[in-house]
């Protein structure tokens, strides 16, 4: 790309808009357009399900500072509808057409709907936008029963722990027997179960729901346990799904998410990248997996890499690979987590509980640490948040795979399918011409995605690191946890990175195979 050609952002969230920033701190002096179906500009979102719902902050408090010398123009209200990547065109409402020489998609995620649910009725919301969550404070103000919230993840806890603090009566409806299970592991999903048990939300776990009744003075939800709860007001915290139903057409491979390559350019397209909760990119830390991240940081990681790799170009580009991390709080809990537990086969704990429940579960794949859940412990996991770094090192993908992935690559590019089914990635196939390999593929570690030096000085946006590093409360006693768990976990200076036990090889660290909250199958945290 040149430095004045026009450049589209889709999606004014905050993948966006931190790819918009890190596009003029880099020197982009060409127009920027930011199209969002939002009539809001940017807001931080990780607060509807906390101080908005409660009233603690005003939708108007949300809003990120948005300097002038962006200089963006921001086209609110206005949802892409179309992409003709030949023409570079991105077709709007009214078949207004928008041409860019280089394009960044960054449309997040939408709430899941679910099956059979009474979507059309005012008192069953989702909660996604600050439309929404205003909606569920009317609701819940305008009303006196009983609040359900459908889904026991991360949202949903954080939902239901909110309204308790109101001091409404709440239940939350989860189909496993242990809220958060698959994002925090077993140990701490159990501790944070048992707290909102202890806080007085009803918890109806391990069921279905069989049936919904909508009357007059409430919603009857008929549960497979044969319990019958009667809401006054309900919100269905059951996922999200990609917002990518404007691409459909595109030739663009959609296979939940957007599929990115390693540098965040969009597999099929030319001068597109994405970046956030919508896009689906192989992670070269984590052996190449092809995932999306729903994570406030990965947003504003993947946003600025993004708009560097579009500013360089394809062949110039990094790959981007980051240590996801995410945090929760719920009841005074907070909750933080680094790294992929979805990929952990064991769950190890770092540490014996102590009296007030800190602790650290560590996610174990093939003896290396790939994840930690940390239960208010944010300063340990901080600092050893870098051994994951360490343990996950980038590995270049080997000559097979790469030449696979050209091929795969091409040939989608040549089939302008419409969607492509939801189905795991294709195995690598086989290739003909290819020759066995006579020495191990070269391998090469990168920091992190480390900026670029900077062109110009700019004002400084908010920082992420900040936001993701409350303070440490009790300096003390995170020293001697970590000196605990350094102790115990942290490998040997001669010997190859891997999860060490205290005593040669006799485990001090108790590791759960099977039915952990580690296993593959569970969720990745958001
Ligand atoms: P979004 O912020 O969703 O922005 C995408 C934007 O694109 C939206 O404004 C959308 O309207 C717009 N858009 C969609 N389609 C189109 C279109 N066709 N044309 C134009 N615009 C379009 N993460 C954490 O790590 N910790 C937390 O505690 C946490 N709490 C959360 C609580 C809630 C209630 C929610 C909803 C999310 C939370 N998250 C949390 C996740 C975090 O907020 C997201 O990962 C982050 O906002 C993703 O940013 P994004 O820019 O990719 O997507």
């Amino acid at each position: 790309m040149k430095a004045e050609e026009r450049v589209v952002i889709v999606g004014g969230g905050l993948a966006g808009l931190r790819a918009g920033e890190r596009l003029r701190e880099l020197g982009f002096n060409g127009e920027l357009m930011i199209l969002s179906a939002e009539k809001h500009k940017p807001y931080h979102r990780p607060a509807l399900s906390k101080e908005v719902i409660t009233g603690e902050l005003t939708p108007r408090e949300l809003g990120f500072k948005i300097s002038d010398e962006m200089e963006a123009t921001w086209r609110l209200g206005v949802p892409a509808e179309s992409l003709d990547t030949g023409r570079r065109v991105v077709g709007l409402p009214g078949g207004e057409e928008v041409r860019y020489d280089g394009l960044i998609i960054a449309t997040g995620v939408e709430s899941r709907h679910m099956p059979g649910a009474p979507r059309q009725d005012e008192r069953v919301h989702v909660l996604r936008t600050v439309d929404d969550a205003v909606a569920i404070r009317n609701s819940i103000a305008s009303t006196q029963g009983l609040v359900v919230v459908i889904g026991g993840g991360l949202i949903g806890c954080e939902i239901a722990a909110s309204v308790r603090g109101m001091g409404r009566d709440v239940a939350i409806i989860n189909r496993s027997d242990t809220l958060l299970g698959g994002a925090t592991g077993k140990e701490i999903g159990d501790f944070v179960t048992d707290t909102h048990r202890a806080k007085g939300t009803r918890l109806a776990l391990g069921v279905k729901i069989l049936h919904w009744m909508r009357q007059a003075n409430g919603i009857a939800i008929h549960l497979s346990d044969g319990q019958v709860l009667f809401a006054a007001v309900v919100i269905l915290a059951v996922g999200s799904v990609p917002s990518v139903s404007w691409l459909r057409g595109s030739g663009l491979v959609l296979e939940d998410g957007l599929m990115c390559e390693t540098s965040c350019h969009v597999v099929g397209g030319s001068d597109v990248v994405a970046c956030g909760d919508v896009a689906r990119w192989p992670n070269l830390r984590f052996g190449g997996v092809q995932r999306r991240v729903e994570h406030w940081l990965n947003a504003v990681e993947m946003g600025r890499a993004a708009a560097e790799n579009l500013l360089v170009g394809r062949e110039s580009s990094r790959p981007y690979t980051p240590v996801p991390r995410f945090w929760t709080e719920q009841y005074g809990m907070r909750i933080q987590g680094a790294g992929l537990a979805s990929l952990a086969t064991d769950t190890t704990t770092l540490s014996q509980p102590t009296g007030d429940h800190r602790t650290i579960t560590g996610f174990v794949k093939d003896g290396k640490l790939v994840a930690m859940v940390a239960l208010d412990s944010p300063g340990a996991l901080i600092r050893l948040s870098p051994q994951l770094f360490q343990q996950n090192t980038v590995t270049r993908p080997s000559r097979e795979d790469t030449l696979t992935q050209h091929i795969q690559r091409r040939d989608q590019a040549a089939q302008p399918v419409a969607e492509q089914p939801v189905a795991p990635p294709p195995a690598p196939r086989a290739h003909p011409v290819m020759q066995p390999m006579r020495s191990a593929p070269p391998r090469y570690e990168q920091p992190r995605y480390e900026p670029a030096p900077e062109t110009q000085q700019y004002p400084q946006y908010a920082d992420p690191v900040a936001e993701y590093q409350p303070e440490l409360e009790d300096q003390e006693q995170e020293r001697e946890l970590e000196a605990a768990m350094a102790e115990a976990f942290l490998p040997r200076r001669t010997q190859a990175p891997s999860v060490r036990t205290r005593s040669g090889g006799q485990p001090r660290l108790l590791v759960r195979s099977g039915g952990g909250g580690g296993r593959s199958s569970a969720r990745p945290p958001r």
